[in-house]
């Protein structure tokens, strides 16, 4: 067992943490302010390849290991949580559904726009109705002519609104429950029906726009299926799985941050005479916080070791994903209380990684599903 990371994984590490630090960390209290999306900074991430990290070069990937892929993502998210979705979404999410269940066609009109940073991807599962419980979906796909009419709507897309591809599930067979599911490739500038009815104010995870949308008789052709009716509920699943260990990584670079803050601000607070740092009883929050998000680290690597490795990883994606967005938001609370006073007003960033860790608990997988998942998995062992 090698806790190292490798030369290339360091590289990755480095290259990534230059660029957060020199044009995301000084932006990321105005992107929280604005809410607005930071296309320049996605076009900047783009000419790093951040766009398509866990894909192979031949589709415009970066053709990074899945270790390299949450070390970045985490990083991107250590100095703008909603950038962290805005990647997670787009890569783990839009990108793996196009790469591990599209035909080559799709790869290659799909996928490599979608790495390249010339488009951007969203996933569309979530329905007003229908959050954890997924087959209770209402939007259907009628087959029509040489395609399919989809109709419905879908609620809480990352990314939904500026979206160039859109991963959307629908209903083909709505008696067929799960069975019935299937994925389609919309793409909202050609697909007439294609409806973006609103972004939603949110409590943090600011310039990542999450959108309502809407199908209005939207026809598309069958070359938008993705893998075969029926197979949707699956392939979300599955996609989940790996998006869960960036979800992890977001968590971790979120609750860094809140770690790296509340480490200097206690060394430059003085109190009673000297720095607060002095006080045991915030020298040890400080540790608590860091054995967390260590700890999370290991589950988070652990988790994509096994993906790697082409092994079941449904458990320990869970458990990292559980883990590290519990920790996250423990850890950014701690933050907020090493500062103080200060902690609570917008003059220091502790507040901001408080809000935005908070929405790793409820996003891809409640912790409360998760823990179902994760019994559930343990149980049949
Ligand atoms: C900012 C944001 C971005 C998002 N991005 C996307 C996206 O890009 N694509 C997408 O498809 N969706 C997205 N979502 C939706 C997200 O995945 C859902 O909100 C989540 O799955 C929970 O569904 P829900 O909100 O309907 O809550 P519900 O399912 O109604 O859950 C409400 C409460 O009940 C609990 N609960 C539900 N079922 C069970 C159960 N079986 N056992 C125990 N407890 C249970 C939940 O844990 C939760 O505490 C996003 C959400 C947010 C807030």
């Amino acid at each position: 067992m090698d806790f190292t990371l490798s030369a290339e994984q360091t590289q990755i590490r480095d290259t990534v943490a230059e660029f957060v630090d020199e044009e995301v960390v000084p932006r990321a209290a105005e992107i929280d302010e604005t809410d607005e999306f930071p296309a320049d900074l996605i076009d900047e991430m783009a000419e790093l390849g951040l766009m398509g990290m866990p894909f192979p070069m031949e589709y415009g990937g970066a053709g990074l290991d899945y270790h390299s892929y949450a070390i970045g993502l985490s990083e991107i998210a250590r100095g703008s949580g909603g950038l962290g979705t805005v990647v997670a979404a787009h890569t783990s999410l839009a990108g793996n559904m196009v790469y591990a269940f599209g035909d080559e066609t799709q790869k290659e009109r799909f996928l490599t726009p979608l790495n390249t940073g010339e488009d951007i991807g969203a996933f569309a599962l979530s329905e007003a109705e229908a959050g954890s419980d997924v087959p209770a979906m209402s939007t259907t796909a009628e087959p029509d002519g040489d395609g399919f009419v989809i109709n419905g709507g879908k609620l809480w897309i990352s990314n939904g609104s500026v979206a160039d591809t859109v991963t959307v599930f629908a209903k083909t067979d709505p008696d067929a429950g799960r069975k019935g599911i299937s994925s389609f490739v919309v793409r909202p500038e050609a697909d007439d029906g294609f409806i973006v009815e609103g972004t939603e104010e949110k409590l943090g995870d600011k310039g990542c726009p999450t959108a309502e949308l809407r199908f209005d008789d939207m026809w598309v052709p069958e070359g938008r299926l993705i893998g075969e009716p029926g197979e949707g509920f699956v392939q979300a699943l599955k996609t989940l799985n790996g998006g869960r260990i960036t979800i992890a990584a977001r968590s971790v670079g979120i609750a860094r941050a809140a770690l790296d803050a509340a480490a200097e601000y206690a060394t430059e607070r003085e109190q009673f005479g000297g720095p607060i740092a002095d006080f045991q009883a915030i020298q040890h929050k400080l540790a608590d916080m860091d054995t967390k998000v260590r700890a999370a680290e290991l589950l988070m690597h652990e988790a994509a070791d096994l993906k790697e490795r082409d092994e079941e990883f449904i458990k320990e994606a869970a458990q990292a994903k559980l883990y590290a967005s519990e920790i996250s938001r423990e850890v950014a609370n701690e933050g907020i209380q090493i500062h103080g006073g200060y902690g609570y007003t917008k003059d220091f960033p502790a507040e901001r990684f408080y809000r935005d860790a908070k929405l790793s608990e409820i996003y891809e997988g409640t912790s409360e599903v998760l823990r179902n998942t994760i019994a559930q998995q343990l149980l049949d062992e």
